[in-house]
């Protein structure tokens, strides 16, 4: 099968490197799509969940809003955070989206809400990406 070369980047680590077959991630116009040979373009992602087909399986993991350079042969993601499913804490996701639900309900400056809307965001793509895992 066909692949190019994906690496995920986050401002603390290398996130993914290999190839991947298909990448599939949000954008505020819906999914968007990417296969071996898609034409050049950058496009900005929005806060939700990745999926990335390598050897004909699907992974998920949980991203924050950043933006995907594509080129035919390779595709660089650079985003705030990433998380594998397994990896998510889901008690802190959870207390992020009680505290950004609380400051939501609260007067609060424009700059407060934008900022408490997207930790409200955030913590509730890791709670659905890491809803299915099955703890030891
Ligand atoms: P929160 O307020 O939800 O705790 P935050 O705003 O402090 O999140 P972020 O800026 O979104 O955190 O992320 C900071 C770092 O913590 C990143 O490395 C991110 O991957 C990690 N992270 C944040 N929340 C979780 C979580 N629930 N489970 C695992 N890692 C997380």
């Amino acid at each position: 099968m066909s692949a190019f070369r994906l690496t995920i980047l986050t401002p603390e680590r290398e996130f993914f490197e290999g190839e991947a077959e298909s990448l599939v991630f949000p954008t505020v116009d819906g999914s968007y799509g990417v296969l071996p040979g898609h034409q050049p373009e950058v496009v900005i992602l929005s806060e939700g969940a990745l999926r990335i087909t390598i050897d004909g399986k699907t992974r998920e993991a949980a991203a924050s809003d950043g933006f995907v350079t594509i080129l035919p042969e390779s595709v660089t993601v650079i985003l705030q955070t990433a998380e594998w499913p397994e990896d998510i804490d889901r008690r802190r996701a959870e207390e992020a989206r009680r505290a950004a639900e609380e400051t939501l309900r609260q007067r609060q400056s424009q700059r407060e809400y934008a900022l408490a809307k997207s930790m409200l965001a955030r913590a509730m793509v890791r709670l659905r990406v890491a809803k299915d895992v099955v703890r030891q």
